[in-house]
């Protein structure tokens, strides 16, 4: 009986702490704001980056031609042919691999090895497709969606490794060179002719298949955005102003941090323990990364002080980032009335067996608890975009925002309390109707593509 009223109490104090009203939200959404103007400014003074992307006019839809596109994300490669056929349509063929955890964190030479060995092993299995004109090389688009330091499309310096990746000495090298040695090493015949952001990507695939869409937002292993905006209100030195009066910004908002911020104790030690800490505060609140392992925290320090999981601490959940956020999502999803997948999952991911209903009730909650913060965290960001844009006030004609990620793909609730949150609380009713959250699959390979046509050396 004391374990069930301290544990009914914790419950109650983390259900208060995650919960951020529709005040702060928008107070945290005007800071946002003016970070994005002090990025655009001088990158040093904020932190958020808003950096340059060097992609100043977005595709027609009527692309045409065979352009191949790389994509690093945070959990998979994918190596993809991509046959632009004009009138917005494609032909798509597209290998993903895994990249191996030890990789992640090894040399930087090895990571671009291991990439050249996939890009040939795809090319070898299209060659057949490739019209080859003597004297022409394939060429690439790269994206890569970790902040690079741009100075024009086909060159970026790393600044910081994001999400699990840490390859030791590769701060600050080009990574299209490196890319283009490892593909020399193995005598790949292919030009990199832009390096992208997966947000950019995701803009320009997104744009080819809809003239609407004006931003794209990633909600997956990390967080991150990219919208279009006009070049004279970037003041900060980034070379000539493009004709089209128009320039991509990669925003690296997942770095956002202000002290309107709640962070919990929870948050906090998180970030102590991450390997880098005090950067990527926002997306270490409610990105793919980290929601699993903030729940974990949470129901572990449930099981040491309320005796959640009975006497004995289950020694799986100490372990740190075990419990993913698709497991998470699978739990906050069971519609069961016995919650049966939550006891399976409990059981495979963590090991514990036997637990009462009412014990897979709270697990529930904190699912629910901690994805309700991320998905409304999630909302203040996009509102701060769309004021950026000048589209949280008007309402003519629609803006669209392609989403990619399987945390708005695959998390269900996550998405929906996002989508009503913005509609319901953040945005006027005649604003809302013209405002389109949509998820645009994997759109940052045709991006990619259609970036490196648009940067064809050949007619
Ligand atoms: P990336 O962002 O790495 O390119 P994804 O968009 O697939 O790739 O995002 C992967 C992240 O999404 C991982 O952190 C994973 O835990 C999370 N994830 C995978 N499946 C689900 C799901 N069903 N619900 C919520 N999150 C998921």
């Amino acid at each position: 009986v004391k374990n069930g009223k301290k544990l009914e109490e914790m419950v109650r104090k983390i259900e208060e702490e995650f919960w951020v009203p529709v005040e702060l939200l928008k107070e945290l959404s005007d800071d946002m704001v003016l970070m994005m103007q002090k990025g655009l400014e001088d990158e040093e003074s904020s932190s958020i980056k808003m950096l340059v992307s060097y992609v100043d006019s977005l595709p027609s839809g009527h692309e045409e031609g065979c352009f191949y596109a790389l994509d690093l994300g945070g959990t998979n490669l994918r190596v993809m042919q991509v046959k632009l056929q004009g009138n917005r349509t494609i032909e798509l063929k597209a290998e993903s691999y895994m990249v191996p955890p030890k990789i992640k964190i090894g040399k930087l030479h090895e990571l671009f090895d291991y990439i050249a060995e996939k890009v040939s092993h795809v090319f070898e299995s299209v060659k057949a497709d490739f019209d080859t004109v003597p004297g022409k090389k394939r060429e690439l688009g790269f994206t890569f969606s970790f902040p690079v330091h741009q100075t024009r499309i086909n060159s970026g310096t790393l600044l910081d490794w994001t999400k699990d990746y840490d390859a030791k000495d590769a701060i600050g090298k080009d990574m299209v060179v490196e890319l283009s040695k490892a593909l020399e090493k193995r005598a790949i015949d292919v030009n990199v002719t832009a390096l992208l952001n997966d947000t950019v990507g995701t803009l320009a695939g997104g744009r080819f298949n809809n003239k609407n869409v004006v931003a794209a937002v990633i909600l997956g292993t990390g967080m991150n955005a990219a919208y279009i905006e006009q070049s004279e209100r970037i003041l900060k030195p980034y070379g000539l102003p493009p004709k089209s009066g128009q320039m991509v910004i990669n925003t690296e908002w997942g770095n956002f941090n202000s002290s309107l911020l709640p962070l919990t104790d929870y948050d906090c030690a998180l970030d102590s323990d991450s390997p880098n800490h005090h950067k990527q505060i926002l997306e270490k609140m409610l990105s793919g990364r980290y929601l699993g392992e903030i729940v974990r925290r949470i129901l572990l320090s449930l099981a040491d002080d309320a005796a959640l999981f009975g006497d004995i601490v289950p020694p799986k959940l100490r372990q740190p980032y075990v419990l993913g956020t698709d497991i998470v999502s699978a739990m906050h999803g069971d519609k069961s009335t016995d919650l049966s997948v939550v006891g399976k999952c409990l059981e495979k991911v963590l090991e514990i067996t036997n637990v009462s209903l009412e014990k897979k009730k709270v697990v529930v909650k904190i699912c629910e608890v901690v994805a309700t913060r991320g998905a409304r965290l999630s909302a203040f960001a996009i509102l701060s975009i769309l004021k950026m844009l000048g589209k949280d006030k008007t309402s003519a004609g629609e803006t669209v925002v392609a989403i990619d990620g399987s945390l708005f793909g695959k998390y269900e609730e996550f998405k929906l309390c996002l989508q009503k949150t913005l509609a319901d609380e953040l945005l006027d009713e005649e604003v809302s109707k013209m405002v389109v959250l949509r998820q645009f699959k994997d759109a940052s390979g045709i991006g990619a593509a259609v970036v490196a046509a648009s940067q064809s050396i050949y007619d």
